[in-house]
């Protein structure tokens, strides 16, 4: 890696926020260049883009804005709601954790966010890179958050070969030397864009960066090739079997997850543990929500969450109007759309009714 003092750091930032101030995204939960925006859209837009693009994220972000306008209403709401209004967006632990800290905040902070990443580190849900991005973007404090995009920026400009994630904390002290004094949440919101529309991951617009000059890794000839990143093991595949019960009212039986873990506190198609092995019809049979005559539907349904691959064979059954079942939640089937499912539960459901009208 090239000595980082060969940089002109402060010229990074200058260059970068003159470009901003033309070229910035327009984005629902921004304020202009410039202008300070409110933190409570601040913190709810940085919580769901973890791991979520813009483009994602831009109509759940006005749908929250619209039903919870401040973080106390967002606190007052049945949880329930919150859960089924973030369903799609995936990685549920954030939206549990979004819900139990808007509660923080408007209890114990009287629904003013704490102004220093320190502070807001504190707070459920809110890791390292969120407390320094709210901090910079709402509050101005000169900090160094790192996301994919900042990341791959600062490899580039610096030509890091070091690979990621173990090259995170060099890659902070890299951003931590770039950001100025003032307008530092123009600046990170700034690094963002750059890589988001220009640096960006398999063919970086060098023609049109504004740092073009300044970047080591375009120099080199390496920009495509960073950031580097060390090989990922390959995710398991966990098997279930899941039960649609078809009642003849038009309901199907859904049930609640319980609170913590995968998809927790979500709505989903009941079923069987989520198992390293595939399921043979005796060992699946008990784990049926109902006593039924159940017919297993052609194919299987595929969902990857991060750390697995779920693979899931359905069962369906037709019941009489009167079935009953432990923690059911009967749903008519023309509202499952608007039942709050998470994506991995409508695959499923989208399989079911697909196969139940052969
Ligand atoms: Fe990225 Fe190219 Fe700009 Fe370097 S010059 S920061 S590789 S877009």
């Amino acid at each position: 890696m090239p000595d980082a003092d060969a940089l002109p750091e402060p010229s990074v930032a200058r260059r970068l926020l003159a470009w901003y101030d033309r070229h910035a995204r327009r984005l629902p939960w921004r304020a202009p260049p410039g202008e300070t925006p409110e933190p409570y859209h601040v913190w709810l837009s940085e919580v769901m883009l973890q791991q979520t693009s813009t483009a994602a994220v831009a109509p759940y972000f006005q749908d929250f804005i619209a039903r919870w306008p401040t973080v106390h209403d967002l606190a007052a709401a049945p949880h329930a709601e919150v859960m089924a209004a973030w369903a799609g967006l995936g990685y549920y632990a954030r939206a549990r954790n979004l819900h139990a800290c808007a509660q923080v905040v408007s209890r114990d902070y009287g629904g003013a966010f704490p102004e220093s990443a320190k502070a807001l580190q504190a707070l459920p849900g809110i890791g390292p890179y969120t407390a320094a991005a709210v901090a910079a973007i709402a509050f101005g404090e000169p900090t160094a958050p790192l996301d994919g995009n900042i990341e791959r920026v600062v490899a580039r400009l610096h030509d890091a070969h070091d690979p990621l994630p173990g090259a995170k904390s060099t890659f902070r002290g890299l951003m931590g030397d770039l950001v100025p004094a003032d307008r530092p949440g123009d600046f990170a919101q700034a690094m963002m864009d750059l890589g988001a529309t220009v640096c960006q991951p398999t063919s970086p617009k060098c023609m049109l960066c504004p740092l073009a000059d300044m970047c080591a890794a375009r120099a080199a000839g390496t920009a495509e090739t960073l950031p580097r990143k060390a090989k990922k093991k390959p995710r398991p595949t966990r098997y279930a079997v899941a039960f649609w019960v078809a009642r003849a009212d038009g309901c199907v039986l859904l049930r609640r997850r319980p609170a913590r873990g995968l998809l927790g506190g979500m709505l989903e198609v009941p079923s069987t543990d989520w198992v390293a092995g595939t399921w043979d019809p005796a060992s699946a049979a008990p784990f049926a929500p109902v006593a039924a005559a159940w017919t297993e539907l052609p194919g299987v349904v595929r969902h990857g969450f991060t750390h697995l691959i779920l693979e899931v064979t359905v069962w369906a059954a037709a019941v009489p109007a009167d079935t009953e079942a432990a923690d059911a939640v009967w749903t008519p089937v023309d509202r499952l759309g608007e039942a709050g499912l998470p994506t991995a539960m409508r695959k499923i459901v989208e399989h079911a009714i697909g196969h139940s009208a052969d």
